[in-house]
């Protein structure tokens, strides 16, 4: 008898499913909507929370991606150790004191100032070794990148080092996701003026994100850069025939009946208005699942949506069924399908007022992924 040595899923109450094999359908949907144009999958923080390595493994092995996208160069340094060998672009602002961890990673990374070039090139040139760079233009988002005009003497400059190999240039939407944006136009209009003023043979031009494949062609250029798409999800509009590939489902883990009146939960803002059944899920903000589904949010049990009653805590939640049946290890669904019904992440943002992204990104490492 000892402890074991690895969570499994049955350690759990609550689990994710993965599908692999959705998810890697929806990358074919990508590449086939954009043709020859160069894939690369964006797995920054934690996949969007699907899990970075199997989600890696799983695009590398469909042979549907060109590349990786990351937000770090610790994200990079995971899918390195994990045997992930296409090349990875870091694309947040690097520190010059990563440069060697960076190079010995073999990660291609973001250049966004002339600034950084010349820190870059200093403690590179002592080292002896080659960087292979994106130059980032802000086009619009203003986040990183230099302006379009400086790109000239920031690209001279990578030029006349011998330490850096220019590999692309690049710039980020600022609002891509509905169609016919003035802004998206410009950004494009601007970005593909300065490829026609730079021919720099064999560089890789990037501007697309998830929005940018679904609403405009015309910024496609060389290479795209989905996220949000290759987990299945997209935008109203959007000509895509995607698949969400994460569900959520927990085991009932309570079951009683409340009379009329009672309060539910932290701060009862829930009130029974009858005698009815009550029964419990062990998922809460502890997970990620967050504190303003409470009251709000749907759960799906024995094909039946009931809403959630009370606040939700940090590792469980109620939920009332009326006079309904449901017992103790019932399967509920948080996120997906069951029966006709489904419950999307979509949903949840509208719920929180926020995106997607954002749902996905709060789900810990609490409870386990299980991979189909
Ligand atoms: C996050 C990110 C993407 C992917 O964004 P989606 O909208 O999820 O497709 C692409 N490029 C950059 C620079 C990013 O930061």
């Amino acid at each position: 008898m000892s402890v074991p040595r690895r969570i499994m899923p049955e350690h759990h109450p609550a689990w994710f499913e993965i599908d692999l094999g959705r998810f890697c359908a929806n990358l074919a949907q990508v590449r086939k909507r954009v043709g020859q144009r160069l894939v690369c999958c964006i797995l920054k923080a934690n996949a969007y929370g699907h899990g970075i390595i199997p989600i890696a493994k799983a695009a590398e092995h469909s042979r549907m991606v060109d590349s990786f996208g990351v937000a770090h160069l610790s994200e990079a340094i995971l899918l390195r150790n994990a045997g992930i060998s296409l090349p990875i672009l870091v694309l947040g602002a690097i520190h010059e004191d990563q440069i060697e961890d960076l190079i010995c990673t073999q990660v291609e990374f973001t250049v966004g100032s002339l600034y950084k070039a010349k820190l870059v090139a200093e403690k590179t040139e002592r080292l002896g070794a080659i960087c292979p760079v994106h130059v980032e233009v802000d086009t619009g988002m203003r986040r990183t990148g230099v302006r379009p005009e400086s790109v000239f003497a920031l690209i001279e400059f990578l030029l006349s080092k011998p330490c850096f190999s220019l590999k692309g240039v690049y710039s980020h939407f600022a609002m891509s996701e509905t169609p016919d944006n003035e802004t998206s136009l410009r950004q494009i209009e601007s970005f593909i003026r300065l490829k026609e003023k730079i021919p720099l043979p064999g560089i890789i031009w990037h501007l697309a994100n998830s929005g940018g494949i679904a609403f405009y062609p015309d910024s496609w250029l060389d290479m795209v850069r989905p996220g949000l798409l290759c987990y299945g999800l997209t935008f109203q509009g959007a000509l895509l025939d995607l698949q969400p590939c994460m569900e959520l489902k927990a085991n009932v883990s309570y079951f009683k009946v409340v009379e009329e009146g009672e309060g539910i939960s932290y701060g009862h803002i829930y009130r029974t208005d009858k005698q009815t059944r009550v029964v419990t899920i062990p998922v809460g903000y502890g997970d990620g699942y967050r504190r303003d589904f409470s009251n709000r949010m749907q759960v799906l049990l024995r094909n039946k949506s009931y809403r959630i009653a009370g606040a939700v805590c940090m590792d469980q939640f109620m939920v009332d069924i009326g006079g309904d049946e449901a017992y103790v290890g019932d399967e509920a669904v948080l996120i997906g399908r069951q029966g006709d019904l489904e419950i999307t992440l979509e949903e949840m943002a509208k719920v929180s007022g926020t995106d997607p992204r954002e749902i996905l990104c709060h789900f810990n490492e609490r409870i386990p992924r299980v991979y189909l």
